[in-house]
This record gives C-alpha cells, structure tokens and sequence, in this order.
C-alpha cells in the first residue's frame, strides 16, 4: 500500500502548543504520523514519541491523504499550503484546517483549494489544547459531508466530541467567532472585575469562588436569551434593562473613583440606554442584540 492510500496515516503542520496536542494524540491513537512546522525543534519530543519530522511541507503533505493544519491563523496557513509545490502536492487529498480566523477566510480557502484539485474541510476547535484526546475535547467542523465521512475515522482519535455543522463551509468559522466572542468578553470583564476589587482591597482568590458563581448563573439564561433573541421577545419581568443600565453605572462609578478605566462597561451602558431612549425599557437587556447592527432600531 503506497503512503497516498494509508487511511491510518495523518499529516499535522503546526506545532504551537495546539498542533503538538494533535499531533500526539494522533501518536498515541497509533496513526502514523507526520509532522512539520516552519520553525523547526517544535517536532522533538514527537519524533521521540514516534512521529515522523518532515524536512518540508511538501515532503509532509505528500505523506498522508489527510493534512491537519493548525497555525496562528490563515495568513499563516495561507503561507504554508498555497507555495506552489505544497499545492501540487496536495491535488486529490483532504486538507483540515483547524487554525482560527473569520467565516470569510474559510469560504477564501475553500474556493482555493476548489480551483487546486484540494479536498477540504474548515474547523474549530473550542477547548484548550490540554484537552485534546481527552472526553472534553470540543471540535466543530464544516465542508462536504463525503470528505468528513471518509476522514472522521483519523478524526475521532484526537477524542472528545466532532459535530460537523452542514455543508457550508463557513459555517465551523462563524461558531467559532461567536463563541470566542462570548469567551473574550468575558475575559475581559473577569480581568477588569480583579482590578475593580483589587483597588477596594479585595483579593482575586478572596473574589474567585463568587466569581465562579457568577459563572455558574449564565449557562441557564444563556439557554433562555437565545429563544429571547430568536423568537424577537424580550421579557424583562425579572430584570428590566432600566435596573441593568442602573447596576451598570455602579461599576463605571466606583471603577472610575479609583482612575480604573471603564469603557468597556460605559458602551454596554450607553446600549443599554439606547434601548431605553428607544422605548423598550421594560424589556431584558438581550433587547440590545437588535441594536448592535446598522440597519437596529
Ligand atoms: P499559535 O496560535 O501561537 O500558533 C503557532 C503556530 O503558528 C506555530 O506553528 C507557528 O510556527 C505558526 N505560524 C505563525 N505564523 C506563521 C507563518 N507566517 N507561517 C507559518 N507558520 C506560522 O499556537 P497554538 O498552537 O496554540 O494555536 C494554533 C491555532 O489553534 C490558533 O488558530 C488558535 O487560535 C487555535 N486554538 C488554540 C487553542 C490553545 O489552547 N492553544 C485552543 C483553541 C484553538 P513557528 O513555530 O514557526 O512560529
């Protein structure tokens, strides 16, 4: 059997902390395995674990029917796979691209891969590489379903959960932004929140488990404001947008008594106030997702 028609054989190119993750759970899963990355050194520890260094990413894509690339983003991968001999190299196999960038990326780097003869699929995956081989490891998928039928076999080994999200290629890309949109914001708040409390002598690890609370509450209304936002209804029985932008100015107030910056929480605040100004302020606060586009009233 040539390397072409080896099903249990898998290319990753990339090896920042996630492409490492891939790769060896592809190691541990048995597949023979290829690796390259630009830089080179990253492969070490998975050559010594039994995966194959590549000298090129030619040499590494000709090696598999399957490409697994997972690099900063798709300037990045757009550099890798679209030189010339990499290209002609990939004609008749399947690329996965797991890197993150926009919707507008995957349907650019589905249209190239078209035009070269290149099978193709878009991902994302929503879990830290810890998690990678493990039941957590969360990956989302888009492209033809023939492709992710074939290839879910080597998928699968890399564990958790794969949901292939339809036929559209963008479709992995705008979960992806979505989801990180949730997870950045967040962030954001949690690194502003610390700074908040600091400032009024409270330790992060004192505020830590409330914080988690705070967490805990979310994942139930994230739940029910998704039917709010879907269905155009938004009760504010229990918690009108009038108390939130209220609420809200607290924070601005006492961040800002202490020269802690708050523009995050001035915008969302000023959202909350164009409801309001707008007549909607008995509705919930997810009223304001009819706001954030041009066309909003
Ligand atoms: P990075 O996002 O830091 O990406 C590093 C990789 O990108 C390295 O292999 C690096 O090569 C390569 N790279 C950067 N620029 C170029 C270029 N111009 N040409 C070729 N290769 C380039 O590391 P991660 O491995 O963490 O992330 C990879 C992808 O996975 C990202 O899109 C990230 O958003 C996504 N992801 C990561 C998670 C994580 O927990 N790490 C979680 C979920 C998604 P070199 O070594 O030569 O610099």
């Amino acid at each position: 059997m040539s390397s072409y028609d080896d099903q249990s054989a898998v290319t990753v190119l990339g090896l920042g902390p996630m492409g490492r993750a891939l790769a060896g759970a592809f190691v541990d899963a048995g597949l023979r395995t290829t690796v390259w990355n630009r830089t080179p050194g990253r492969e070490q520890e998975l050559v010594e674990r039994g995966a194959s260094a590549a000298g090129s990413a030619e040499e590494a894509v000709a090696a598999s029917p399957l490409t697994v690339v997972c690099v900063v983003n798709y300037d990045a991968s757009d550099a890798i796979l679209r030189e010339d001999a990499v290209t002609a190299a990939l004609k008749g196999r399947t690329v996965v691209n797991l890197s993150a960038d926009t919707p507008d990326r995957a349907r650019d780097t589905a249209e190239w891969a078209t035009a070269h003869g290149v099978r193709y699929l878009d991902g994302a995956i929503m879990t830290p590489a810890p998690t990678i081989g493990t039941p957590d490891a969360v990956f989302l998928l888009s492209g033809p379903e023939e492709v992710y039928g074939e290839h879910r076999p080597v998928l699968d080994t890399l564990g958790g959960t794969h949901t292939h999200l339809g036929e559209d290629i963008a479709r992995a890309a705008a979960y992806d932004i979505a989801l990180l949109d949730i997870f950045w914001t967040a962030m954001a708040g949690y690194a502003h929140a610390l700074a908040v409390a600091r400032a009024e002598g409270v330790t992060g690890r004192e505020l830590a488990p409330f914080a988690q609370g705070i967490g805990a509450i979310l994942p139930p209304l994230f739940e029910e404001f998704a039917g709010d936002a879907d269905d155009g209804t938004y009760s504010g029985e229990l918690n009108p947008i009038t108390s939130a932008a209220s609420s809200m100015a607290h924070i601005v107030h006492a961040s800002e008594a202490h020269g802690i910056e708050a523009s995050v929480m001035r915008v969302v605040e000023g959202q909350a106030r164009r409801a309001i100004g707008l007549g909607h302020g008995t509705d919930g606060f997810i009223r304001v997702t009819e706001l954030l586009g041009r066309t909003a009233h």
